[in-house]
């Protein structure tokens, strides 16, 4: 039976989270499906490796490992890829919609003639029928994601052609080690998959910058929207953060008016969250912010509007000025946290 593949991105010799919440997810769609669930590791000096991606049930890990393959590049992999993948006819590959997903994504399905969908925020597995044909097609891959701006929901479905390939933002689905599988290592020569001609580029020298804030994985945000008025009103929600020890986030409408930087953007366009805890400071709640915050496990909505569309989703709702309730819970966490 053909398997479901996730190819592993690795900074180094670390597995990025991303690909461990695709691990989680390509367990479940594999038990659904009755198939296998293989991983691809491709870097330098990857020893040890499978500590950190057999733990997610992975039957077969496909290591490479060269040191041509670190730091990623687009050919080297995209051949591995595109070998493997004729070799072993997955039925499903799924990968980040990261920067090297993006890149990496498009150049295999354009080779394999397999199709992509990119950006996706659920995968699940079920049937389609074609009304022109009457066929109906079991067991598909549901890819679905954002479209239209944000209005609609789009379920995608690849009948005919495989891999079913689909990448997916960090943070959207969760990463739950599900336990050892059948944990079968398979180290290939690099050299039957990449040529001469794809390794011409090399990386001469990377600058790394660190990220300004923590937001993919806080486990409290606190979010501002356009009612927080302006960059001295976002002054508010860091020092709500300080004591709560959280990070900050924004809607669009704030990154617009110059509240706060472009990279707290939550949403859409934006980074995907899903904290213990997330309060909404002055946040409508339009379908394209909700999309990066929904799976959020407590929603907190402050807004002075009590018809906010955001509090349709919240757990909690306070109705009110930002600039009267804020102040007041600084003060409460400073107090109780004493
Ligand atoms: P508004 O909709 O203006 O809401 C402000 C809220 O603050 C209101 O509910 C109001 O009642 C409340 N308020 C005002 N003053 C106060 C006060 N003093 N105290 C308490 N409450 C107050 N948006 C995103 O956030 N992320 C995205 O990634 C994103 N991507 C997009 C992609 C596309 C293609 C498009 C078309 C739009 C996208 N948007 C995105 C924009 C989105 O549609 C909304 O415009 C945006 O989310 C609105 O931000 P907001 O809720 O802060 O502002």
């Amino acid at each position: 039976m053909n398997s479901v593949f996730v190819y592993c991105e690795l900074e180094g010799a670390q597995v990025a989270p991303v690909s461990q919440e695709l691990l989680t997810k390509g367990r479940s769609l594999a038990n659904q499906l009755g198939v296998q669930l293989e991983a691809i590791a491709a870097g330098s000096n990857l020893k040890g490796i499978e500590n950190q991606i057999l733990q997610y049930g992975v039957d077969v890990l496909h290591v490479f490992d060269d040191k041509c393959l670190a730091p990623y590049t687009t050919a080297p992999h995209s051949a591995i890829l595109v070998k493997l993948f004729q070799e072993e006819q997955p039925q499903i590959a799924l990968m980040g919609a990261t920067v090297i997903g993006r890149d990496l994504g498009p150049r295999v399905s354009s080779a394999l003639g397999s199709g992509l969908t990119a950006d996706c925020t659920n995968l699940e597995i079920g049937e389609y029928e074609d009304k022109k044909t009457g066929k109906v097609y079991e067991n598909l891959l549901y890819q679905i994601r954002p479209a239209f701006g944000g209005n609609i929901i789009a379920t995608i479905v690849n009948p005919d052609h495989r891999p079913q390939m689909a990448t997916v933002r960090q943070g959207v689905m969760k990463n739950e080690p599900a336990g050892k599988g059948k944990g079968e290592i398979k180290n290939h020569k690099v050299s039957d998959y990449v040529s001469a001609a794809d390794i011409a580029v090399s990386v001469i020298d990377r600058h790394m910058q660190k990220p300004s804030h923590h937001l993919d994985n806080a486990s409290i945000v606190v979010a501002g929207g356009y009612g927080m008025g302006s960059r001295e009103g976002f002054e508010m929600l860091y020092k709500l953060a300080d004591a709560l020890h959280a990070e900050v986030g924004a809607s669009r409408a704030a990154v617009d008016a110059g509240f706060v930087d472009h990279d707290r953007q939550i949403g859409q366009t934006g980074i995907t969250v899903r904290p213990k805890l997330y309060i909404a400071c002055g946040i409508s709640g339009q379908i394209q912010h909700i999309a990066g915050m929904r799976e959020s496990s407590l929603i907190m909505s402050i807004n002075q509007d009590p018809d906010a569309p955001i509090n349709a989703i919240a757990d909690y709702v306070i109705t009110g000025r930002v600039e009267d309730v804020i102040p007041k819970l600084i003060r409460h966490y400073k107090e109780i946290s004493k």
